[in-house]
């Protein structure tokens, strides 16, 4: 018997990265099957996995917010643009399996042209987008196509835009653990596991009521030289030079990290740290990546400073070592005594 291709088929094919022009030669198409690998002949692209770098979002025929409600809509139902939907669409529910959005919460938006960004819908949730939630807008989060209405959060996504001009994607979900560490206000300490230091630049903006223009000020003050920035009492937000899969793998990365610090902390011993010049060897394979950090050109004494980071880690800035020597004592305890000591040894002094 013939096999018969179904639309469903083709983006299942485009979402495992294969070719849909490369099938079976007495495949039987769908009529919507057949409409679609028209489009995708004709526009001769073909690209549907995640992570096929800034040209995947450069669709073949351009537009700006200025272009003709025509324009506009060819362009939002393009094979291109269905292409990054998918993309979406998959990230949304990468989110959502690993718990890192709830509710309908987080969002996802793609630079897609000079001033147009593709985005998550408002009141949906991540883990159940379909292509068609999606919406179009410009910079200033105007709508230009889609029937959803786009998230509140865009404004956020667009200011990151707006002053990061690399930022081709960017992702806002509310991890647990990454979320705790903003809960509490601790900025996750550095020097304990490469890939965080290779891939994520963390900063904290304080809070402001979500989807304010406020917040996404306070949030783009930072992206100069941070892509992942913890939102106090939120959650986090990210921004990549690639592609938007590459955004939300800062969540991973920023999760597992948060996660993994913490157990560490809790294991009853001091956690070791790497020495500046390890981190410095990481610092420059982050620059030849192209990824910021505002670590970049410090002297190797100030690289692995965790003097904000308090539960049971010490920092490996030589001076600080005398918290490992009690371990079991906690450490705002041996912090008071030190202080206390100083205290002393000033008062005698004045005597
Ligand atoms: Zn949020």
């Amino acid at each position: 018997m013939k096999q018969v291709i179904s639309l469903r088929d083709l983006e299942e094919m485009l979402r495992h990265g294969k070719d849909v022009r490369s099938l079976p030669a007495d495949a039987l198409l769908t009529p919507s099957a057949r409409d679609f690998l028209r489009e995708v002949e004709s526009s001769g692209s073909q690209r549907g996995r995640t992570g096929d770098g800034p040209a995947a979002s450069r669709p073949a025929k351009a537009v700006t917010a200025r272009s003709s409600k025509a324009d506009l809509e060819a362009f939002f139902n393009s094979p291109a643009i269905h292409e990054l939907k998918l993309q979406i669409c998959d990230i949304g529910r990468r989110l959502w399996q690993r718990a890192y959005v709830d509710g309908n919460g987080g969002n996802i938006a793609i630079r897609v042209g000079e001033d147009v960004v593709l985005c998550t819908p408002t009141l949906i949730s991540k883990g159940f987008m379909k292509p068609e939630d999606l919406c179009l807008v410009d910079l200033e989060g105007n709508q230009l196509a889609g029937t959803k209405k786009r998230t509140s959060e865009i404004l956020m996504h667009l200011q990151i835009m707006k002053r990061q001009p690399r930022a081709v994607a960017s992702v806002h979900c509310h991890p647990p653990y990454s979320t705790a560490f903003a809960v509490a206000g601790v900025e996750p300490p550095t020097c304990m596991i490469p890939e965080f230091e290779v891939f994520a630049s963390v900063a904290t903006a304080p809070y402001r009521t979500p989807g304010t223009p406020e917040m996404g000020q306070l949030v783009a003050d930072l992206v100069d030289k941070h892509n992942t920035i913890l939102m106090a009492n939120h959650g986090v937000v990210s921004w990549s030079h690639n592609n938007v899969e590459d955004a939300y793998f800062k969540m991973e990365i920023l999760e597992a990290y948060c996660r993994t610090v913490l157990v560490a902390s809790q294991l009853g011993k001091p956690v070791q740290t790497m020495t500046a010049p390890q981190l410095q060897d990481l610092l420059k394979i982050k620059q030849s990546l192209g990824i910021p950090d505002p670590r970049f050109g410090l002297k190797e004494c100030e690289l692995c400073d965790n003097a904000e980071w308090r539960p049971g880690v010490t920092c490996a800035v030589p001076g600080s070592s005398a918290a490992s020597s009690a371990p079991n004592a906690p450490p705002d305890t041996e912090a008071e005594a030190l202080v206390q000591a100083i205290t002393d040894q000033v008062m005698a002094g004045t005597k």
